[in-house]
């Protein structure tokens, strides 16, 4: 379907069923798999024919709904995991092990630093953040020996900074090594991270794929550009043989189109186990089918609740990429044209208190811990999420207590400024 534009494949790629067949992805709600003879089903085992043995690690469900993740984002494979946390895990652990380095953006999702500078850490995995604004100098200057990927998310969860893709790509590139880029809050409708040289792609698809808060998920796309048999050193478990395959060699058997995510899935999703149940990549593949539809609903909603906003009195500061005081205007508009995504950031007057009494008086935004639904939600960390910390404490984490972060949803735009008007004038 490579042909099609995106909104076509948003709707259709990824499965095309034969004469009688269901016309919606069906649901193979099925653990495992039957075969005539042990023949038959040990080709599978020894990874010399494809198809599906056990759900933990492959279900056909799930491999339509990733094939039109793929199309969507230009990719050569994809796969899908549990949850956003799992993908990027999955993305990364694929190609670093006990004794690599990581550079990595500062500006990036609490979960996924919590994932890298904590977690990984204690598996031996060392990283370097970097500032997203980091120059071409200073980027190089992170880079080690044993540096195996370089990590940013588009448009950063909260912080709202842009990546400068072409940039850290050039980079990672110059050093060996692929640059993965967290796509999730603009999603593939309004950029493709691969058109600018990111390497592989990942996703929560929890929010705007899926949209609707229904299902918790990830996926992983391999652009099938890297060459990872020209840095063969670095990456020895593309390279070398796999003694628990029968010594296949990834990087030449499935070549740069399938090694990467063929390697994900018969070595971490075996041992790991971490797949989306095919009900929710059911679920996620109906919010796929109108995911370029919403997300320019979405981003009409940011621009004009940013925008009313930014005018008003009790409002000290708003970030959002689509408004022109913002610092990251102009790379938004060169990586986003048609804007980025729904999540707006801002502080009201009368820090804590006056962030708690507006919360409060929302009828329609709902407080919640997340973002990228159909339905706006307002958090206020702290409040909630942050509030064991001290004002100051906050302050030094750069979030200050009046900071309000708002998810806009699908609703229309003049229902959620009054009702921000509203809950505003009771500050
Ligand atoms: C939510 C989120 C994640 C984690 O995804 P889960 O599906 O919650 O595990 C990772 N990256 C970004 C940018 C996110 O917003």
């Amino acid at each position: 379907m490579k042909n099609y534009s995106i909104g076509t494949n948003c709707v259709q790629a990824g499965y095309t069923p034969k004469n009688g067949e269901p016309r919606q992805i069906p649901i193979i709600q099925s653990t495992t798999f039957k075969y005539d003879t042990s023949e038959a089903m040990g080709k599978l085992f020894d990874l010399e024919e494809s198809g599906y043995f056990y759900t933990r690690l492959q279900n056909p469900t799930n491999d339509h709904v990733a094939a039109k993740i793929a199309a969507l984002e230009g990719g050569s494979a994809a796969m899908l995991t549990s949850s956003g946390q799992a993908a990027n895990f999955f993305a990364l652990f694929n190609i670093c092990e006990c004794g690599s380095h990581i550079v990595a953006s500062s500006s990036i999702y609490g979960g996924t630093f919590n994932l890298i500078a904590v977690t990984m850490a204690k598996m031996g995995i060392e990283v370097t953040f970097v500032s997203p604004t980091a120059s071409e100098d200073e980027l190089n200057a992170a880079f080690k020996d044993n540096t195996r990927a370089m990590f940013g998310e588009t448009i950063a969860n909260p912080a709202l900074t842009v990546l400068d893709i072409e940039k850290f790509a050039k980079v990672a590139h110059a050093h060996g090594v692929p640059l993965i880029v967290d796509n999730t809050f603009p999603t593939p409708v309004n950029c493709r991270p691969i058109e600018w040289g990111a390497d592989i792609v990942t996703h929560s698809t929890t929010k705007y794929m899926d949209g609707h808060g229904a299902a918790v998920g990830g996926a992983i796309v391999d652009s099938g550009k890297f060459d990872w048999m020209a840095y063969a050193d670095k990456f020895p478990g593309l390279t070398t043989p796999d003694e628990s395959y029968h010594g296949i060699v990834y990087a030449e058997k499935f070549g740069r189109e399938g090694a990467f995510i063929t390697k994900a899935t018969s070595q971490l999703m075996r041992d790991f186990g971490c797949i989306q149940s095919p009900q929710n990549a059911f679920i996620l593949n109906l919010g796929l089918e109108s995911l370029h539809v919403r997300m320019p609903k979405h981003v009409e909603n940011g621009q004009a609740v940013a925008e009313f906003l930014e005018k008003h009195p009790k409002v000290t500061k708003v970030s959002y990429p689509g408004l022109k005081s913002d610092p990251y205007y102009e790379i938004a508009r060169k990586y986003m044209p048609n804007g980025g995504c729904g999540v707006v950031s801002f502080e009201v007057e009368g820090g804590r208190a006056g962030a708690e009494k507006f919360m409060k008086e929302l009828k329609l935004a709902a407080i919640e811990t997340h973002v990228a639904d159909a339905r706006t939600c307002c958090l206020n960390p702290a409040t909630s999420t942050h509030r064991q910390m001290t004002d100051e404490q906050l302050e030094a984490a750069g979030i200050p207590a009046g900071l309000i972060r708002i998810s806009c949803g699908l609703e229309d735009k003049n229902d959620l400024i009054a009702d921000l008007e509203n809950a505003l004038s009771k500050i």
